[in-house]
């Protein structure tokens, strides 16, 4: 069995959020289970493209509406990543320092061109192709009825939602970037007037999943206008947990890490960590440090922050420390709360992917009041590592966190995106952690919790075998 994956991102190559995490480990995982899967994706202008050496494994033009475009398709020399990696090379269009952008319409859509144009040159087909998020999402359609790719259709075709809040819509004035198609068919690419990849993908694919279970069911209710449409085809529908990479997301061995740790030896492990980041941020590390890593957006909640941070920090007794970036408003109010709270809080704004790192190993609890959350992979790093999760319980946080007041509970959960809801959960942490009993028990359980690839990718190949082309 051949998977073949089409994503923007995958890690270590590059990387904005989870979608990175999950396409540099499910195939590695399949990979392990006997299934043969790999991975494509755009060849970008960063750190990892600059220093890794490729070969050239196919090479023609394309063409996107009017406009031709000349592509490579590069592979790793050598490949250390567990499975086959390929990369597209287009370079007007993709060779680029950023991955997302004003100008993905055609970027994505050049990319899924020369994915499918070198697919039609295989022998031997790819016994699935799994596409992720709204980027690939018009791939499913072009398979199925692009005349060009006639002998493709019947490859099955899997549509992996990541974040449905982004569904790559466009105007109909642009159809002619898609390869020819019999026009009768145009009502499978478009949603309420525009066309949606999205919305195409869940229409075309021959099953379609989410990367939770919670997140399926919640977005039966509210998709960002395509509930409808996923109630429609739920049969199709599943939803499977995402896991974590525990060769990377490994205390005792993770190499950004000043002190490698295990259950036994827990306490002095974080304490290193914990020590580090109050030197770095000026924080008192007797206090419990709760911390947020990720996108400063809507979804994550990261608009209430200036005044939650604010509410929970009146009594001096605890620690905040936020990485992460985006909303500039935010970021500016968190900037400007420094001042006055020197001593109890910081931040860094901006990427760093060490210092996440740093933070899942040394703070004492991780803030996810998530208003979306299709998986989240935050709370899965934190419990191996011995971080207590404060999560509103919503889509993958649902599924993964038991509230501390049930049976075998572990983190904190509220029910509500509200400032005195998550402010009311960081009191909790902070009984919780005065009791340090019970606090380091909880620590010592968490680390135990296996979210590793194993169970998933096995999920994932049952869905495969379902489908016959
Ligand atoms: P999303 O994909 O919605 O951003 P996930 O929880 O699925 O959220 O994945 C987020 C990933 O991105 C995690 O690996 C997290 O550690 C990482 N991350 C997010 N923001 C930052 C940042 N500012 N610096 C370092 N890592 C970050």
């Amino acid at each position: 069995m051949k998977i073949l994956h089409i994503s923007a991102e995958c890690y270590p190559i590059a990387k904005v959020g989870g979608l990175a995490d999950v396409v540099g480990a499910l195939p590695k995982y399949q990979n392990s289970k006997n299934v043969i899967s790999q991975v494509v994706m755009p060849f970008y202008k960063n750190k990892f493209t600059k220093e890794n050496k490729f070969i050239e494994e196919f090479k023609s033009t394309l063409k996107l509406g009017e406009s031709e475009y000349d592509f490579r398709i590069l592979s790793l020399e050598n490949n250390l990543l567990g499975f086959d990696l390929f990369l597209v090379d287009i370079p007007e269009l993709l060779f680029k320092d950023y991955v997302y952008s004003s100008d993905d319409t055609d970027r994505f859509l050049a990319f899924q061109i020369a994915t499918l144009d070198w697919v039609l040159t295989w022998k031997k087909k790819p016994t699935v192709v799994q596409c992720h998020d709204h980027h690939t999402g018009l791939t499913p359609f072009m398979i199925s009825q692009s005349l060009k790719y006639k002998k493709l259709s019947d490859i099955p075709t899997i549509f992996t939602i990541h974040n449905a809040q982004y569904q790559g819509w466009f105007s109909h004035e642009k159809v002619s970037l898609i390869p020819e198609f019999d026009f009768s068919k145009v009502g499978l690419i478009d949603w309420g007037g525009t066309i949606n990849p999205m919305a195409a993908a869940i229409k075309c694919a021959w099953k379609v999943n989410t990367v939770s279970p919670s997140y399926m069911d919640e977005l039966k209710q509210s998709a960002n206008g395509l509930e409808w449409l996923l109630n429609d085809e739920s049969a199709k529908c599943v939803g499977i947990l995402n896991g974590i990479d525990t060769d990377v997301w490994n205390p005792e061995k993770d190499s950004y890490l000043l002190k490698n740790y295990s259950i036994k030896t827990i306490q002095s492990g974080r304490n290193t960590q914990k020590k580090w980041l109050c030197d770095e941020f000026n924080l008192d590390i007797e206090k419990p440090l709760f911390a947020f890593i990720g996108r400063l957006v809507g979804e994550k909640g990261s608009d209430l922050f200036p005044e939650v941070f604010r509410n929970a920090l009146i009594n001096k007794d605890i620690s905040i420390l936020l990485l992460g970036s985006g909303n500039k408003e935010v970021e500016e109010q968190l900037e400007n709360l420094k001042e006055e709270n020197k001593g109890s809080y910081n931040a860094f704004i901006g990427y760093d992917e060490k210092l996440s790192h740093l933070i899942y190993a040394g703070a004492d609890f991780l803030l996810m009041p998530s208003r979306v959350e299709p998986c989240g992979l935050n709370q899965m790093y934190a419990l191996r590592y011995g971080t207590i999760p404060i999560v509103r319980s919503i889509g993958g946080l649902k599924d993964t966190v038991i509230d501390i007041s049930e049976e075998n509970g572990f983190g904190i959960c509220h029910e509500n995106v509200t400032v005195s809801e998550i402010v009311h959960a960081i009191a909790r942490g902070l009984d919780l952690y005065k009791n340090q009993t019970k606090f380091k028990k909880i620590r010592k359980q968490i680390m135990t919790i296996d979210h590793s690839w194993y169970a998933s990718a096995e999920e994932y190949i049952k869905l495969y075998k379902s489908l016959k082309g």
